[in-house]
């Protein structure tokens, strides 16, 4: 007796071992890891050309079965259902919106995944992820209520349009590869103020109203637009050593590998010139939507022009042509640091040296237009401040990239600089521009 039952003892407890044994193996080896799901566009508001992407993942024990469903409303519909013949640890595919059969409006995506671990009782982990979008096919509508459009190449225009949608997303003026953006006014109105590219010739772009909403959807409406052509004068100019000797200590620090001044001065008339192009256009969207200026822009006084704008200015050392630059301000000169007053009432949005234009201050006068002076010897204003027409905002000089005391003065368009002798002119303002500033306060009142 005593012998047998010592021998069922020994046997209950081998038994116990085995079964502690395996059920440990099973939890430290099963993968317990659910399949990974990645669901793409993150972006809520799609439309019928969306994409949607689904990636899956399990490396430890392979992927099983995929079901993928669109659900809109009390709808249920399942777009692909697929089982995995290899168990890979990787599995993808693409679906377009357009072929899911879906209405305008919300719905939601599911995608259920299954691996093939042998956690839960050999059903393998189950992992479900979804995603809510918003469909939406149709384009914003455009209502222009700006119609005749007389510009100069080189020059200024304004615009008044309604969306008849809430969600836009981007709404402007695009002119070639330029895009000028619309700023809101009131209700469904929108004011724009775009420029005719001096680099472009007449007739080679047409300004488009182009609205594009959340969902990607995209409206365009042509302006009916007369540009008079401008010729591009040329002019050359000679690079002296004594140019030199003055004006590139200055940029040393800029490119610190550049010891040969000639060398410095092709690298500071090339790429920091498109340096500092690529910052006004960055300035540029650092405004308000709404008028801050009223009346004429002034010219600087009793000041001669010694450059026009939009000039192609070839450079020449020692009778040899060494580089190009088109000049896109006008230089303004009297007496050495006179006095220069804001050309009309603003923001000051840049107070600080800007390579070749030296020390530099931009005035914000609403809807992307600004105004910049150049080659300052000194700035008596700073950022963020008010400023009105004709107070005085510092003095002029010769600092960065000038061959003497001036001003250089721009006035910009969203960073692109265009003709300011329009702007000086009350006429040319009263003409096309204030009654497209009207048409957007009448269209509110309506
Ligand atoms: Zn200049």
């Amino acid at each position: 007796m005593g012998n047998q039952s010592g021998r069922a003892k020994r046997l209950v407890i081998v038994l116990l071992i085995s079964f502690v044994c395996v059920a440990g193996l099973y939890v430290f080896f099963a993968d317990k890891q659910e399949p990974q799901i990645t669901l793409m566009p993150e972006s809520k508001y799609i439309n019928e050309d969306a994409i949607a992407e689904i990636d899956l993942q399990d490396s430890l024990s392979g992927l099983a079965e995929v079901n993928i469903v669109a659900v809109q409303g009390e709808t249920e519909k399942t777009l692909l259902s697929h089982t995995m013949e290899q168990s890979p640890a990787h599995w993808s595919t693409t679906l377009q919106v357009k072929e899911m059969g879906l209405q305008e409006g919300p719905f939601q995506l599911r995608v259920i995944a299954e691996d093939n671990s042998w956690f839960r009782y050999l059903q393998g982990n189950r992992a479900s992820a979804e995603q809510s979008y918003v469909l939406d096919t149709t384009p914003p509508r455009i209502r222009l209520e700006s119609f005749r459009h007389n510009m100069s190449r080189g020059g200024s225009g304004a615009v008044a349009f309604r969306i008849d949608e809430e969600e836009k997303e981007r709404a402007g003026v695009s002119v070639g590869e330029a895009f000028f953006p619309a700023y809101h006014q009131e209700k469904d109105i929108y004011l724009a103020f775009f420029a005719y590219p001096y680099n472009l010739r007449a007739g080679q772009g047409r300004p488009v109203v182009t609205v594009q909403d959340r969902a990607g959807n995209k409206a365009k409406s042509s302006l009916r637009c007369s540009v008079t052509p401008r010729r591009q004068p040329t002019k050359r100019l000679r690079i002296t050593d004594r140019f030199l000797d003055r004006t590139m200590p200055g940029f040393r620090d800029a490119f610190p590998g550049i010891q040969d001044k000639l060398e410095l001065f092709l690298a500071v008339n090339g790429k920091l010139r498109r340096k500092n192009r690529a910052k006004l256009r960055e300035i540029g969207n650092h405004t308000v939507s709404r008028p801050l200026w009223s009346g004429r822009f002034l010219r600087q006084p009793n000041a001669a022009k010694q450059s026009s704008y939009a000039v192609r200015r070839n450079y020449y050392y020692q009778s040899e042509q060494i580089s190009q630059a088109t000049h896109l301000g006008i230089d303004l000169a009297s007496v050495a640091r006179a006095r220069i007053p804001a050309a009309n009432s603003g923001r000051i949005v840049y107070a600080d040296r800007l390579g070749i234009y030296g020390q530099t201050v931009i005035i914000d006068h609403g809807l992307g237009l600004q105004s910049l002076y150049g080659h300052m010897s000194q700035i008596g204003v700073s950022e963020g401040q008010s400023v009105d027409k004709g107070e005085i905002i510092g003095r002029t000089g010769a600092t960065g990239l000038a061959g003497g005391d001036h001003l250089h003065f721009e006035m910009l368009i969203s960073g692109m600089p265009v003709t300011p002798v329009e702007w000086w002119d009350a006429k040319w303002i009263e003409n096309n521009i204030v009654p497209k500033l009207e048409q957007a306060r009448e269209a509110a009142a309506d």
